[in-house]
C-alpha cells in the first residue's frame, strides 16, 4: 500500500538562520507504526511536526527543500486545508489550542470544519469520548479541567476527525505527574488498539 509518511532529503531553514535546523532528513513510516523523535531542546523535533502538516511553511515561514509525501501526495501540490484532514497534530500546552468553553463544543468546532451530517458527528463525539475516557465529561467547562484531561479533549478532538497520522508534540510536557502517566496510559492504549 501507500507509505503514510516520507520525507527525502528535507532541509529546512527559518528566514535569518545561517544554519538549516534541519538537514537532508530522510526516513518513512508504515501505517500503524508508532515513531519516537528524541532530541534535545531547539533540535528541531517540533519544526518537523509542523512540515508533516504544512503548518512550516504555510502559516509559519522558511525555505523548505526536499520532498514530504502524506498517503503519497506531495505537500507542494496540497492545500493546507486537505493537509489537516489527514494529519493532526497535539502541542504540548493543553489551553492555548482550544476556541471553545465546553468540552462537546471543542470537538464539535472540529468537526464542523469538515462538515459530517449530524448523525455521523454525534457518532464521532460519542467514540472519542469513550476511547479518551471522557464520557461523563462532555458537559464541562475545558477551563475548569485539570491539564491531564485537556490534553486528553485533545486528543478526542483528533480522533473525532478520524485522520490518519496523529502528531503528539511532547503532550505531556506541560502535565503534573499524574496527568503525565494518565496521557501516557491512554496513548499506549490507543497504539495497542487503534
Ligand atoms: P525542538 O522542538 O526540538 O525544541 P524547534 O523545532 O522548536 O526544536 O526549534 C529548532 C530551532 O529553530 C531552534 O533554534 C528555534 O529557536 C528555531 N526556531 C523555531 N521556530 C522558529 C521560527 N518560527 N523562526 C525562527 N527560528 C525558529
Ligand atoms: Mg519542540
Amino acid at each position: 500500500g501507500m507509505t503514510p509518511v516520507e520525507v527525502r532529503h528535507l532541509t529546512v531553514r527559518y528566514p535569518g538562520q545561517k544554519i538549516p535546523v534541519l538537514k537532508d532528513v530522510s526516513f518513512s513510516i508504515q501505517k500503524g507504526e508508532n515513531v519516537l523523535l528524541v532530541g534535545p531542546s531547539g533540535g528541531g523535533k517540533s519544526t518537523l511536526s509542523l512540515v508533516l502538516n504544512g503548518i512550516v511553511p504555510h502559516s509559519i515561514e522558511a525555505e523548505v527543500q526536499g520532498d514530504v509525501r502524506i498517503n503519497g501526495r506531495s505537500l507542494h501540490e496540497v492545500e493546507v486545508t486537505d493537509i489537516c484532514r489527514e494529519v493532526g497534530i497535539l502541542f504540548q500546552d493543553p489551553e492555548s489550542q482550544f476556541c471553545m468553553q465546553t468540552v462537546e463544543d471543542e470537538i464539535v468546532f472540529g468537526l464542523e470544519n469538515v462538515r459530517f451530517s449530524r448523525a455521523e458527528m454525534e457518532q464521532r463525539i460519542e467514540h472519542s469520548l469513550a476511547l479518551t475516557g471522557m464520557s461523563s465529561r462532555r458537559d464541562r467547562f475545558i477551563s475548569e479541567l485539570s491539564g491531564g484531561l485537556q490534553q486528553k479533549l485533545g486528543l478526542a478532538c483528533l480522533l473525532a476527525l478520524g485522520q490518519s497520522l496523529l502528531i503528539l508534540d511532547e503532550p505531556t510536557a506541560n502535565l503534573d505527574p499524574n496527568g503525565a502517566r494518565d496521557v501516557i496510559e491512554l496513548l499506549a492504549r490507543l497504539a495497542q488498539d487503534p
